[in-house]
């Protein structure tokens, strides 16, 4: 027999590839939009909302308090992928002017360039195209759907575990990114009788969702999937429970893409990264289902990893955690080099219990989309600084003492206007100290500090 010189069989080449790559590990990264941490049961959630997103947790690690570096979905998805805080990345405002520079670091390409296939299920690079970047395999499943928002986790899983199946000797870093519970809330009707206990979801009594109407978003979900043949809902709690059920939908369809690692052998060599962008405000502080405003049911979101044999089952981190370590601890996890350009500290050790390190003492967030604010959380206080009066008409200046109103429902700041004088004084030397750094210390730069600050927080830099 003849064998053909020159050309290595197909399995060769393969059986090569996984002694090449063999130890290497896999990470599977889920996102999912718009999830606040407090509905879901493994953060103490009433509801049934999560069987399946505490099971991951049991197997692995939970971040009690992860929380957003910036909001909404595009200055956060940049934070994940760069481990940049947006004041260096720069792109703080949602479908902002702002483009990322190219030589910012990217998650993606970091392991594309270390020898890792590269896909991502998301449609974020429709939008911008950076998020794309160090993908070979980009699968978009909400060209089929009206919106971008629409696609449903078994869209993405269909294709997501095809893609597994055709790739499973190969190491691979994978990205989901999945939107159901993100507004429009629409759950299928088989998940429509969960977590309603409510009399009358369109009494026409109920008033309380009227100032809602008077906002864009509000006036259309109240003609389109707020509506019914008995009128538009009315009862907030109903609305909730569409968001819920939202929860639980996506949750039900966890078990098939974990148990397609679980069929190809993979579940032992992969990290799963489970993180939300940003939370959702169910009418808290008159911000009705939208992810603006620094509150905690936008900023603290679930963070949960599994790594059968590193990461010790049952654990829970209390560190106050944020969005721009997600990108070093992964690189480290993957035994990658973490760029310097990162500003965030990888918490592996804490997710494998080698070392204590990691977890901050204050962390910093902003919000320069629909609002310009900053604000610092400590372990007991967070402030919050309005640049300009909100839409929604709340306070210039919040106090919250989280030890004993974790709801934010008390503005201290004129009781503890000390508080408030210190931690204000933190935050602008934190935000002048790194403007400085990012654009310069030119006379000009610094006669135009404020300006400068007015426009990076309007997305204008
Ligand atoms: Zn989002």
């Amino acid at each position: 027999m003849v064998e053909c010189s020159g050309v290595t069989p197909i399995n060769e080449r393969r059986r090569r590839r996984q002694i090449e790559v063999g130890n290497k590990l896999n990470v599977l990264m889920i996102t999912i939009d718009s999830l606040r941490a407090d509905h879901l049961g493994c953060y103490g959630y009433q509801h049934h909302t999560s069987p399946n997103i505490d099971q991951l947790a049991s197997e692995g690690v939970l971040a009690e308090r992860f929380l957003c570096s910036s909001i909404p979905t595009h200055p956060s998805y940049t934070t994940l992928y760069t481990g940049q805080h947006a004041i260096r990345h720069k792109i703080v405002a949602h479908a902002g002017k702002n483009v990322l520079a190219r030589e910012a670091p990217f998650l993606s390409e970091l392991f594309m360039d270390a020898g890792y296939n590269t896909c991502a299920a998301d449609n974020l690079m429709r939008a911008r195209l950076w998020f794309g970047r160090g993908y070979e395999y980009y699968i978009d499943s909400s060209i089929r759907r009206p919106l971008v928002v629409n696609v449903s986790c078994e869209d993405i899983n269909a294709r997501t575990i095809h893609w597994l199946r055709t790739h499973p000797d190969e190491p691979f870093f994978l990205f989901l990114h999945y939107w159901d519970p993100h507004y429009p809330f629409t759950p299928p009707p088989s998940y429509r009788h969960l977590f309603y206990d409510g009399a009358n979801p369109t009494d026409p009594d109920n008033h309380t969702l009227d100032k809602w109407w008077e906002y864009p978003f509000g006036s259309i979900a109240r003609d389109t999937w707020l509506r019914t043949p008995d009128g538009p809902i009315t009862d907030p709690d109903y609305v909730m429970a569409l968001y819920d059920q939202e929860i639980r939908y996506l949750d039900d369809h966890l078990p098939e893409l974990l148990e397609a690692l679980d069929v190809l052998g993979l579940t032992e060599n992969t990290l799963v990264f489970l993180v939300a962008d940003h939370g959702e405000s169910m009418t808290e502080h008159g911000i009705f289902y939208e992810h603006h405003g620094l509150y905690d049911c936008v900023l603290h979101v679930p963070m949960i990893a599994r790594l059968p044999g590193r990461i010790k089952e049952g654990t829970r981190l209390p560190q106050i955690l944020q969005m721009h370590d997600v990108a070093p601890t992964i690189l480290e996890a993957a035994g990658l080099p973490i760029p310097e350009e990162m500003d965030g500290h990888s918490f592996w050790p804490l997710l494998t219990g080698e070392g204590q390190v990691g977890g901050y003492k204050s962390v910093i967030s902003l919000e320069s989309s629909w609002q310009s604010k900053w604000s610092l959380r400590t372990d007991r206080y967070k402030f919050i600084l309005s640049r300009v009066p909100d839409f929604y008409g709340n306070p210039l200046q919040e106090l919250f003492d989280l030890a004993i109103d974790p709801q934010e429902e008390h503005n201290l700041a004129e009781e503890q206007p000390a508080i408030v004088s210190e931690m204000e004084a933190e935050l602008e030397a934190w935000i002048a100290a790194r403007l400085k750094e990012e654009i310069g210390t030119g006379p000009r730069h610094l006669s135009a500090a404020h300006q400068v600050l007015h426009n990076l927080l309007a997305g204008e830099l």
